[in-house]
């Protein structure tokens, strides 16, 4: 019998890729280099694979007339076109929850490194400065301080859940209040950001929170705030944002997301007090694991016929 063919949308995680290699026939795109080769099997292709950064557009959907799925390893996919996808009767699905401990980690530990400058202090010991200046300059404390939450969906209550361990004071923002939980709902980001020491940005990318933490919310958030972004680099004002920690107007800054993945402008590399993670929120064995396992598990639903484990809100 003929395999199910299925068509990677970007390079995969090796754990996600080995998962297909398995159970269907896994196409990389580089088999569109051949336009008339590939458009023979377009037309028998009934998955498409991706990542959270992968960028599916209607043009690709046009091009695969038998296209069922597109299932997403990762929990935000900003970069698919699901207008277009169910337009076409195509499902899309992704990978929540199985990553918030992971993303919520990562934040804690950037909020940590910025304010307490590790990355800093391990090049004062490596670099010889311990030796011949002595102390380094003091930093900032966390436990106790007053935390903002620009988004409190899956990822950001697991975030909440740690910081209360710190005895942080908590607040958030959305476009709507939960009323079922202990934190209190500030209405907008830069009223919130007047109202924190640590922003941290873990709402979803896209058009809808498109510069949601603009050069207003940094100058909220003032020279002493620190602002924390595991969400997408679309969410924050980039060039406001460099703009604000070279002026000293807002004191520091941990990433984990750019507008421009991989590339990172080299004006923000320079500043020290400015931590810088490589969109890793996820990234450790256990946790890519899951998602592989999640994002195949709706790929094999969807041609059993199966209700599918977890389609994006707007496929459900
Ligand atoms: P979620 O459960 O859907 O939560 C999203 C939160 O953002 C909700 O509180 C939502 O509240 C809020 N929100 C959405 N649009 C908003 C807007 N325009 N203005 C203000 N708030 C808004 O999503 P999640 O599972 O926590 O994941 C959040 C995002 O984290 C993902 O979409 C992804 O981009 C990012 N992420 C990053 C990494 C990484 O490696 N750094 C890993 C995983 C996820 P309302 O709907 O009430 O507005």
């Amino acid at each position: 019998m003929s395999r199910i063919l299925v068509l990677a949308a970007a390079k995969l995680s090796p754990l996600y890729a080995a998962l297909l290699e398995q159970r269907f026939q896994l196409l990389d795109r580089a088999h569109e280099g051949d336009a008339a080769a590939f458009a023979t099997v377009a037309a028998t292709i009934r998955g498409l694979a991706a990542n959270g950064d992968s960028r599916v557009g209607a043009e690709l959907m046009a091009r695969l007339p038998a296209l069922e799925i597109i299932a997403v390893m990762g929990v935000g996919y900003d970069g698919i076109d699901v207008a277009a996808a169910k337009a076409r009767g195509v499902r899309v699905t992704h990978t929540p929850d199985v990553l918030n401990d992971d993303v919520a980690d990562l934040a804690i530990g950037l909020m940590l490194s910025a304010a307490r400058q590790l990355p800093a202090a391990d090049r004062w010991v490596r670099g010889g400065d311990w030796e011949t200046r002595g102390a380094m300059p003091l930093a900032r404390k966390v436990s106790g301080a007053r935390l903002g939450l620009v988004g409190i969906g899956r990822i950001g209550q697991a975030i909440a859940q740690r910081a209360a361990g710190f005895g942080m004071q908590i607040a958030y923002t959305a476009r709507s209040a939960r009323p079922g939980l202990p934190y209190r709902f500030v209405a907008d980001a830069q009223a919130l950001a007047a109202a924190s020491d640590y922003l941290v940005v873990i709402t979803p990318g896209g058009a809808g929170t498109l510069h949601l933490v603009d050069a207003g919310v940094l100058r909220a958030l003032g020279p002493k705030g620190i602002l924390v972004n595991v969400a997408r680099g679309s969410v924050v004002d980039e060039a406001a944002l460099i703009e604000a920690l070279e002026q000293g107007t807002l004191g520091g800054a941990a990433l984990d997301v750019f507008a421009d993945e991989p590339r990172v402008p080299a004006r923000l590399k320079a500043l020290p007090q400015v931590v810088l993670s490589p969109h890793i929120g996820s990234a450790t064995t256990a946790t890519r694991q899951a998602m592989a396992d999640l994002a195949c598990a709706n790929l094999e639903a969807c041609f059993a016929g199966r209700p599918l484990p977890s389609p994006v809100p707007e496929c459900r």
